[in-house]
């Protein structure tokens, strides 16, 4: 097998990283973009990467993901990309009819030193973006950061761009939503609709990202963030940020520029966070918790106590996104489980506290690692030393999982072997519910394929 020859011997390193637990920022500003409506999103550089960006996302979402590029050849690489951006908007307008194009740099356009803002003032200067059109822009060099912090460039770009502030002062919230699936966002709607708080969901890739077959097709599908829902923004009563790696910049700009306070919470994931989530809404929005959400709680805690006898001591290696690792792990330690090596290549210095706080009394012998050295690579080499009883990630994580013969649950990005996770959330109580189905699922599945016969159980 492909990681058969992993050692046990870890060495400090400070320059080489096998097998990133990350994937490059573009990626992350074209999920953004597509949560938008009638957005196109536009990859300054070369058609290479807009091809890698785009098969990314298509592979993980078994959706065809739409988006242009500057097609960067020699001559822009050396004299610059301004004439072949200029010349995109004025083909992308004619030919594409989009209302916004969300333009994205890459290593390229970064590294010749192309400014995308004096580029797309220089287009609005020559009458190149239609009335009532937009184009905005962010910074995604790829050699920095990763596919998380490209989202939360381009999420920063739309509420710099957007959102007005009038004297009139919406009774609504604005819910700043990290990277999650297109099932995630649609629960994300129908909690705050369930506790009866009128929200604006940024971005929203439900019914762009998770489309029905209609028999024909739409360039822009009906989901995604409105431009008027983005203007409103700026009067929103408040803004709760769901995850700091890839919202809180956009909260910060959006109380900069039109005051809106911000809440910055984890992405509701697991018991505790989702709790967070709704004592967030219900002070936000004003209003009680319904007795439909204290019952959705009801039941995940039943199914927890149930099952407690499987989750009790279990060894778990998680790795991801900050975002959303960070209250997956805090789960486990709810479920009495022992997340014992956590891995993610997003860097950011509140991981490290963070991961602390939450491991540091219930499981002390806890590994965790962030930013570029902490790869797969030694997860794996955690995982020879001593193993683990369950592994959560990605699709990458299938080799390890197969060499070591552990029960593995896909969550996160990208999943391009298996299905259904862009149609069953895993975040608020209902999500959890499934987090727990899939993990007993996954470590069940191994007891019965592997114990003797005389132990076989038919009831759990
Ligand atoms: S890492 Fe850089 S060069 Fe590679 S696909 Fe991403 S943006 Fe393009």
């Amino acid at each position: 097998m492909l990681l058969r020859h992993t050692t046990d011997k870890v060495k400090e390193r400070n320059a080489l990283t096998v097998n990133p637990a990350k994937t490059c920022q573009p990626v992350g500003a074209m999920y953004a973009a597509l949560g938008v409506h009638g957005c196109l999103p536009h990859s300054h550089g070369s058609q290479g990467c807009c091809s890698y960006h785009r098969s990314a996302l298509t592979r993980h979402y078994k959706e065809p993901v739409m988006a242009s590029t500057s097609s960067f050849t020699e001559g822009a690489s050396v004299f610059g990309g301004q004439a072949n951006l200029l010349t995109a908007i004025d083909n992308i307008f004619q030919i594409y009819e989009p209302e916004i194009i969300a333009v994205h740099s890459t290593c390229l356009s970064e590294t010749i030193g192309d400014d995308l803002g004096q580029i797309v003032a220089k287009a609005g200067d020559d009458g190149r973006i239609p009335a009532g059109k937009h184009v905005i822009q962010a910074p995604t060099p790829s050699y920095v950061g990763s596919h998380v912090t490209g989202y939360a460039n381009m999420l920063e770009a739309f509420v710099k761009y957007f959102p007005e502030k009038t004297d009139e002062k919406k009774r609504q919230v604005n819910l700043l939503s990290g990277w999650v699936e297109p099932s995630d966002m649609r629960e994300l709607r129908r909690i705050a609709g369930q506790m009866k708080v009128k929200s604006v969901l940024l971005p929203d890739t439900s019914d762009v990202l998770d489309t029905p077959m209609t028999g024909s097709y739409s360039m822009y599908p009906k989901g995604g963030t409105t431009i008027a829902e983005m203007v409103s923004m700026g009067d929103s009563m408040s803004t709760i940020a769901m995850g700091e790696w890839a919202t809180q910049k956009a909260a910060i700009a959006l109380d900069n520029k039109c005051k809106v306070p911000f809440e910055s919470i984890d992405i509701p994931v697991g018991l505790r966070a989702t709790d967070r989530f709704i004592q967030a809404l219900s002070k936000a929005g004003k209003v009680s918790v319904p007795e439909e959400i204290t019952a959705e709680r009801g039941r995940l805690v039943d199914m927890i106590t149930d099952m407690h006898q499987y989750f009790y001591g279990k060894r778990v290696a998680v790795f991801g996104d900050p975002d959303n690792i960070l209250p997956l792990i805090e789960f486990l330690v709810d479920l009495d489980m022992k997340p014992v090596y956590i891995v993610s290549g997003t860097p950011g210095k509140a991981f490290t506290k963070k991961a602390e706080a939450i491991l540091s009394e219930r499981v002390p012998e806890a590994k965790f690692k962030n930013g570029p050295q902490a790869d797969m690579f030694l997860m794996h080499q955690w995982i020879k030393e001593e193993g683990v009883d369950l592994i959560i990630g990605n699709t990458y994580g299938k080799y390890i999982a197969r060499d070591e013969q552990t029960p593995f649950v896909r969550m996160g990005f990208p999943i391009l072997d298996r299905q259904g996770h862009n149609y069953f959330p895993t975040v608020g109580y209902m999500g959890a519910i499934r987090i727990v189905e899939k993990i007993l699922d996954a470590m069940m599945d191994k007891i019965d394929a592997t114990c003797p016969e005389e132990k076989v159980e038919l009831q759990m």
